[in-house]
C-alpha cells in the first residue's frame, strides 16, 4: 500500500526549521511512509517582490530565491539517491498563483518541467479592495490590514478567496500536462478563524467551492489534503474543510494527504486522522 506526504518544505523557504532534508526523510520512513513528495516554495516573480505588499519578513521569507534554486534541485536529487532502496521521493514544488503574473509562473514552471513530478498550486496573495496583492497566512494582523473586510464582511473576502482559486485551477490547466497537479490547502482563508470568529461559507460560496470541485475534477487534478491547520491555535481543521473533502471525495478528485512540514516533527502529522476521515466517507 502506498502511505505517501505529498506537501513538504525544506530549509530553503526561510519560515520553518534548518534542520537537514535527511532528517525529514528518516522521519517519514520511521512512520512507513513510501512516498515523500518535496514541494519547497518556488522563486516569486523578481518584479512581484519588486512591488510587493507586506511585511519584509514575508517579502524575504514566503519562499526559496531564484539564486537558490540550483542548489534545491541538488539537494533533492542527493536525498533521491541516498534513500532510493527505502522510499520513493519526488521533485516538486509549491507555486504561488499570482493573477498578474501567469505568463512569468508559466514560463518558469515550463524550464523547469523536465525535473518536476509534481506540483502544488496554492493561494497565499490575494488582491485587495486597493489592488495591491497581500499575503493572507503570514500573521492575523497582516490579514486585517489587507483585508480589514474580513471583520464585518468575512464572505466577501472568501469570495475574493474562492475566485482567486478559480483562476488558479484555469492557470493550471495551461501547463505541460504530463505534471501532476494538485490544488494546496483550497480553504488556506480559514487559518486565523477563530481569532476572528470568522462564519461557515455561505451559499454563494459554497456554490462557488462547487464549481472549483468540478473544475479540479474535468481536469483530473488532485486535491491537496493538509494537515497543517490541524496544529495551527486558530484553525484547527484540515484544509479544505471536511465538508468539502467528503463532497470532492464523493466527485472522485483524487486526495492526497500533505503534512505540509516546515520542521521535521511535523512530518506526516495527523495522517491516520485524515486517511481515517477519507475511509469514513467511503462508506
Ligand atoms: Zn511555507
Ligand atoms: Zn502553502
Amino acid at each position: 500500500m502506498i502511505k505517501k506526504d505529498g506537501h513538504t518544505h525544506t530549509q530553503f523557504s526561510h519560515h520553518g526549521s534548518h534542520e537537514p532534508l535527511d532528517d525529514y526523510i528518516e522521519r517519514a520512513i520511521s512512520l512507513g511512509f513510501t512516498e515523500y513528495v518535496v514541494t519547497e516554495h518556488a522563486p516569486l516573480p523578481t518584479m512581484f517582490l519588486e512591488h510587493f505588499t507586506g511585511p519584509s519578513e514575508a517579502r524575504h521569507g514566503s519562499a526559496m530565491l531564484i539564486t537558490e534554486l540550483a542548489a534545491y534541485q541538488k539537494e533533492v536529487k542527493r536525498v533521491q539517491l541516498k534513500y532510493a532502496d527505502q522510499i520513493a521521493i519526488k521533485s516538486g514544488f509549491e507555486l504561488d498563483y499570482l493573477e498578474n503574473y501567469e505568463t512569468e509562473l508559466r514560463q518558469f514552471i515550463i524550464m523547469q518541467a523536465d525535473w518536476l513530478d509534481e506540483l502544488v498550486i496554492s493561494v497565499h496573495f490575494l488582491p485587495n479592495h486597493d489592488k495591491l496583492v497581500a499575503p493572507i497566512d503570514f500573521d492575523p494582523d497582516t490579514l486585517a490590514k489587507y483585508f480589514p473586510e474580513i471583520h464585518s464582511l468575512p464572505q466577501t473576502v472568501f469570495k475574493n478567496y474562492f475566485n482567486t482559486v478559480q483562476k488558479s485551477v484555469r492557470f493550471a490547466a495551461t501547463l505541460p500536462n504530463d505534471i501532476v497537479v494538485r490544488i494546496g490547502h483550497m480553504t488556506l482563508i480559514r487559518k486565523y478563524q477563530k481569532y476572528f470568529n470568522l462564519p461557515r461559507f455561505d451559499v454563494d460560496n459554497q456554490l462557488r467551492i462547487d464549481d472549483l470541485l468540478m473544475q479540479i475534477k474535468n481536469n483530473h487534478f488532485q486535491l491537496d489534503y493538509n494537515a497543517a491547520g490541524l496544529s495551527k491555535p486558530y484553525n484547527g481543521e484540515t484544509y479544505p474543510t471536511l465538508d468539502i473533502v467528503k463532497k470532492a471525495n464523493d466527485l472522485g478528485i483524487e486526495l492526497v494527504y500533505g503534512s505540509d512540514a516546515h520542521e521535521v516533527s511535523a512530518v506526516g502529522q495527523f495522517y491516520n486522522m485524515t486517511v481515517s476521515d477519507i475511509l469514513k466517507k467511503e462508506k
